[in-house]
């Protein structure tokens, strides 16, 4: 079987902008791997994939990025395009966010909805919805399933007064919950990821969060079955305390255990509502852990800039993504999906 190829209606070109009809030719270092793409039509050349608007013109020859390497700086002659890597696989495209995040390949529409990182990315209300491509990458430390990175952090109750470990039930009745919910999922043909299992059913891990919007874990006892020609099915594991949006695992063979948003619960969906599906669930991370990890970085971020406490490594690397501006400069309204 031959290896797939990014193709150049993987990228989307809503977030290149360089001109109204452009032909993307995905391109790789052949030393370091360093992705970077040219648009044939308009000849702008994208050196660096976290700065979609650092954006330079063939033309310009003075700054012409493509004669050397931008990351290992190896030179590639007076014809780049024939030291350069054009036939760049799937899999070395996705391997790392920085191309991951602008290929589609997720079932529903990418966005993300959280609140404001007060000082850093605002926010006009409870929730705003953001660019999932604009999102940090999730740092290494974090993306470890048995979820040290949480329980190394104190009870919320010993530090602040306003949670406290007795709202969270007690583990014999998350361990009943768990076996019964594994079961229901092999049932349906699924394997619930790790990283889920241990959190959601963890009273260990539930007592060392705390959220700026009340959102609670609780998780369905049951899958519902998503009504849409490409099947899968839903598990709901988080809601927001107002019920204005919940979050799900989707679970579907081709998309593993992603996460996904709607602001109508399932069970108040009518048979009129699947035709319009895709307009209404929105597709928010690729793991449940890196779900998670996010949201745990983001909610504590919140409390702690609001309060002037100590951020750690991996708070102030996310933030950093941010005042470097590498959240890109994306023009559209994620809404217009
Ligand atoms: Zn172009
Ligand atoms: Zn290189």
């Amino acid at each position: 079987m031959t290896e797939r190829l990014v193709d150049e209606g993987d990228l989307d070109p809503r977030y290149f902008g360089c001109c109204d009809n452009p032909g993307f030719e995905p391109l790789q270092c052949p030393a370091c791997g360093h992705l970077m793409v040219n648009c044939y039509e308009c000849g702008t050349v994208f050196p660096d994939l976290n700065r979609l608007d650092a954006a330079q013109r063939e033309q310009d020859e003075a700054t012409t990025p493509l004669r050397s390497c931008p990351n290992c700086h190896l030179d590639f002659g007076t014809e780049p395009h024939n030291a350069l890597r054009s036939r760049v696989t799937w899999n070395d495209w996705t391997a790392t966010w920085t191309g991951r995040r602008l290929v589609n390949c997720y079932p529903f529409p990418p966005a993300w909805l959280a609140g404001e990182l007060p000082g850093t990315r605002s926010c006009d209300g409870t929730y705003c919805t953001y660019h999932y491509r604009s999102l940090p990458p999730i740092p290494a430390s974090l993306l470890d399933e048995t979820l040290s990175w949480l329980r190394r952090q104190p009870l919320a109750e010993t530090y602040d007064s306003r949670w406290s470990s007795s709202q969270v039930a007690a583990q014999s009745a998350f361990d009943a919950q768990r076996s019964s919910l594994i079961e229901a999922a092999r049932q349906a043909g699924y394997e619930l990821p790790v990283a889920f299992l241990n959190f959601v059913f963890s009273r260990d891990a539930l007592t060392r969060l705390r959220s700026p919007t009340d959102c609670y874990y609780s998780c369905d006892t049951q899958l519902v079955p998503c009504k849409m020609p490409m099947g899968g099915h839903f598990l709901r594991f988080l809601t927001d305390s107002q019920d204005c949006v919940s979050w799900h695992l989707y679970l579907h063979p081709q998309f593993g255990a992603c996460v996904v948003f709607t602001e109508v619960p399932f069970e108040e969906w009518g048979d009129d509502d699947w035709p319009h599906a895709a307009d209404r669930i929105r597709f928010c991370a690729e793991t449940f852990l890196e779900f998670a990890a996010r949201t745990w970085l983001e909610d504590e971020l919140w409390f702690r800039l609001k309060e002037a406490q100590p951020l750690t490594p991996e708070m102030q690397q996310y933030l950093h993504h941010y005042t470097q501006g590498l959240d890109g400069l994306w023009s559209w309204d994620e809404e217009e999906w």
